[in-house]
């Protein structure tokens, strides 16, 4: 698909060539048209079926990378071998590959294959993902590899794969969103994070759809949607619970569909009876109506689909929570149908393919799992080695970094596309694990946070330079094509394990050149889930990709899975009882609020390219910590104010972005940056997703403190003032359980005390009727302003009335009517409140009265609040 211009009439300038080809980030996986030959290369957008002529502006910008002077073009090494406190200095290719073999043999040598780990990433190419687990399997022979989609798409394809039989972020094709009537987003903002995909939303909102947004957080995708639902983080699963409640309650399930097409209903529709509307306001703060209006709307709803991403997934109970949410659709009879469904939004460029075939530590290519006999001879096979001689699955991304330089764990690391140091979770103990090993090799474009650590670092081609396959967001297989040579010598990562082979022995089994390699591939998934044998580098181009499974030469692809059967032995979807689980930390008097993170436009993943963009940069220079201005007053911080978080494994720096488009108690930061404003620093690693082995990047408790006016470079914190990163240990599993059997001494749900304080606005007052219809307040005694800083729960009303009429006593807040509370004719009534929302600080809480015209009396009135 390059177009070359013919050469230049004027002597010593190059001709040109244009070439298609994808973005270099996200999964959208956006067209474009690079022209290069006279550096610097150009580029403009495509007319191509996911982005149709848009590019955001990290795809804009990308060009402006491949001649960036900090871009590396030679090999690295410390000056002096081993000393890793001596400086990086250039070398030649031969002395910074015989280091890395070196430390490769002498590790195995002194402490076996499995101490010698690979690490990857999801923006490698298929190629590449698929020659890397090969590598390590083949050539070193170690079960230690994994890989940062671990931390990214890891719970949502649990959830897929258990409920489906299959995990495709996408099950349909993106303009499938543009068809459906009601779209239900779960902890996904698109309008940032690939604003070119939000046409096929805004098509569908021109047609009359209606949009729900379920986040903390009232994001650019949130204020275009009908309904915005604000749910404490950590809290998804349980909303999801609680729709499936409402949807039962109503009569609104598919039954029909549920008969014939699933199993397992009557275990979920037992387990989401303890979700009732007014429990599932208490866990998440999402109003019992907003609760019913998402349900109806999704039910009645010729088309409807449910789309979760990482604000949902990115959890200690990630899985679980993709999987209520999947419940929830399978109950109303969405997968499977035509503009209707459950999909995650896939998140890094290879997001997908990088999943599907054999980086992962569990798993061989075509999504076979390393513990099945007929899978290992299937790909033994294609390898030309003996099944008995693949090891066995390894340990998941973070249990990998966490042992590392620990006897059993891995000495010897070889990190390809990856920033563990910016994007794992309690970043400065793995930056501390990364220090405790014996050889760190990295090979990367730029000198990432990671590769500062490395004994040797490898320069590698970057995105424009390279051959290979994609797979987007919608299980797409598209092509990535070479624009431009890479800088003289440096090889892209599928040339560098070949090369790395050979020099282990292992040639023979490898190839640097993509299509042989794809090829193999092919071979290699077939019969598997995600089965590619049918696809090849020519009907990519003529049909300008193809989806996955396509399992033969004349099969057109597959957009649109489970029209007929899921990928389960019976063709069946299964419901899976899942239940709301405390997040692992929760604030408490020395961290009292609740610290969530995410992305911003013009920001990806761990920043090594785009915060080298000069154009982001000027968008997105420095990293902005969201608080609401009830938070920012009453911690005295004001707008760019430089503020520090503090948690319980790190302290972290950022500009204060005052806004009222986040829940009072939380606090967001994006992780995009490393050193003193690292996110990542903060976030929690204490408990693993048991199916995913995801840790919980959403939630944790945060303090906030601010340190100075605004300054254009934020000072790092005091290096002494920094927790010391946990000590080795073995990560603890969370268990599911459900929330009404738990017990104090568990130490899953043990809860750490919180101060709390008792509030009544309570007496016997006189009162004149003025007719039902036109309440007043009772009395100045009965207003109570919660304090800022603290929150404050109604927990219970008593009233009686001594008149021969019925009377109302009416709750309010902020002067809008929260409850109204019916006392009969010399009557009293008590009324537990456990589903009144909290009540954040500075809210203003009081009672009014209403009896009929004339009637007069008085009231007893008492009501019990606790202020935290
Ligand atoms: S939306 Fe994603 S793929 Fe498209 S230009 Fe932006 S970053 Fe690139």
């Amino acid at each position: 698909m390059s177009a070359p211009v013919p050469p230049a009439a004027v002597p010593g300038v190059r001709a040109t060539r244009t070439t298609d080809t994808h973005c270099p980030y996200c999964s959208l996986q956006c067209g474009m048209a690079v022209t290069a030959g006279d550096r610097p290369a150009t580029l403009v957008p495509l007319d191509f079926p996911t982005n149709r002529g848009g590019l955001c502006s990290k795809g804009w910008s990308s060009a402006e990378l491949l001649d960036h002077p900090e871009r590396l073009t030679r090999p690295l090494v410390r000056a002096v071998a081993g000393d890793r406190t001596s400086p990086l200095v250039e070398s030649t290719w031969d002395e910074a590959l015989d280091r890395l073999v070196g430390a490769i043999r002498r590790t195995q040598a002194t402490s076996g294959n499995d101490a010698v780990g690979c690490f990857g990433g999801g923006s490698l190419t298929n190629e590449q993902a698929y020659q890397f687990g090969k590598f390590a399997r083949v050539a070193l022979r170690t079960s230690a590899i994994d890989y940062n989609g671990r931390f990214c798409m890891s719970s949502a394809a649990g959830a897929a794969n258990r409920a489906f039989g299959l995990d495709r972020g996408l099950p349909f094709p993106l303009s499938d969103i543009a068809e459906a009537d009601v779209v239900v987003l779960v902890g996904s903002n698109p309008a940032d994070t690939m604003p070119p995909a939000m046409q096929w939303f805004d098509a569908g909102r021109e047609r009359g759809a209606q949009h729900v947004v379920v986040d903390p957080r009232r994001t650019a995708t949130a204020r275009n949607a009908s309904l915005h639902l604000q749910p404490l983080p950590g809290t998804d699963l349980a909303l999801a619970n609680g729709l499936l409640h409402i949807a039962i309650a109503e009569g609104l399930v598919d039954t029909d569909y549920v008969a014939a097409r699933t199993t397992g209903f009557a275990e979920v529709r037992a387990g989401v009876a303890a979700y009732w509307p007014d429990r599932v306001e208490r866990l998440t703060g999402v109003p019992v109506p907003d609760q019913r209006r998402t349900v109806f709307a999704l039910a009645r709803a010729d088309k409807a689909m449910i789309l979760t991403a990482r604000g949902a997934e990115q959890h200690r109970s990630g899985t679980d929570t993709a999987q209520a949410w999947i419940n929830l659709a399978l109950a109303l009879g969405l997968p499977g149908r035509r503009g209707s469904g459950w999909g995650t939004v896939t998140g890094q460029g290879n997001g997908q393919g990088g999943r599907e075939h054999g980086q992962k530590a569990d798993q061989l290519p075509g999504y076979r799992s390393l513990a099945d006999a007929a899978a290992r001879a299937h790909v033994a096979a294609v390898w030309g080695v003996d099944p008995d001689d693949l090891p066995m699955p390894g340990r998941s991304a973070f249990e990998l970094l966490d042992a590392l330089g620990t006897d059993g764990g891995v000495r010897t690391l070889l990190v390809l596309a990856s920033n563990v140091a910016v994007s794992a979770p309690d970043a400065r103990r793995v930056i501390s694990r990364l220090r405790d090993l014996d050889f760190l090799a990295v090979s990367d474009f730029f000198l990432s946070e990671t590769a500062e650590l490395a004994d040797v670092v490898l320069p590698s081609a970057m995105w424009a330079e390279e051959d290979g396959t994609m797979t987007n967001l919608e299980g797409r297989v598209i092509r990535r094509r070479k624009a431009l040579d890479p800088p003289d010598g440096v090889p892209d990562d599928l040339q560098l394990l070949a090369t790395l082979a050979g020099r282990l022995g292992a040639g023979r089994h490898f190839s640097g050149d993509p299509e042989t390699v794809f090829e193999e591939l092919r071979r290699a998934s077939a019969g598997g889930a995600a089965d590619y044998s049918g696809i090849s580098y020519r009907r990519i181009e003529e049909e300008r990709g193809v989806f996955w499974p396509c399992p033969a030469d004349d099969h057109p692809g597959t957009p649109r899975l489970f029209s007929e059967r899921f990928a389960t032995p019976d063709g069946r979807a299964r419901f899976v009882r899942v239940e709301h689980v405390d997040a692992h930390e929760r604030p408490d008097a020395e961290h009292p609020y609740v610290l969530t993170t995410g992305r911003v436009l013009a920001q990806y993943q761990s920043g090594t390219q785009t915060r080298r963009t000069r154009s982001l940069q000027l968008v997105a220079p420095t990293p902005r910590a969201e608080l609401h201005p009830d938070l920012a007053r009453a911690l005295g911080i004001a707008q760019d104010d430089v503020v520090e978080l503090t948690t319980r494994r790190g302290r972290a720096r950022f500009h204060a972005s005052v806004t009222d488009t986040i829940r009072p108690d939380v606090v967001f930061v994006p992780f995009h940056w490393g050193g003193g404003a690292s996110a990542n620093a903060l976030t929690d690693a204490g408990a693993l997703d048991p199916v995913s082995g995801m840790p919980a990047f959403k939630v944790c408790a945060v303090a906030v403190r601010r340190v100075s006016g605004p300054e254009e470079r934020i000072p790092p914190p005091p290096a002494a003032a920094q927790p010391r990163p946990a000590a080795h240990r073995v990560a603890v599993a969370p268990r599911a359980h459900p929330p009404s059997r738990s017990t104090p001494t568990d130490p899953l749900t043990r809860r750490t005390p919180v101060k709390s304080t008792p509030r009544f606005l309570q007496g016997v007052f006189p009162l004149t009727g003025e007719g039902l219809a036109k309440p007043g307040p009772i009395d100045p005694a009965l207003r109570y302003t919660v304090p800022a800083g603290c929150s404050a729960q109604a927990l219970y009303f008593r009233g009686g009335n001594s008149t021969g009429e019925l009377v109302y006593v009416l709750l309010v807040r902020d002067g809008e009517p929260m409850r109204w509370f019916p006392i009969g004719a010399k009557a009293d009534t008590h009324v537990p409140l456990r589903v009144v929302e909290d009540l954040v600080g500075g809210s203003v809480v009081e009672l009014h009265a209403a009896a009929p015209e004339g009637v007069t009396g008085e009231i007893v009135v008492d009501l019990g609040l606790v202020e935290v």
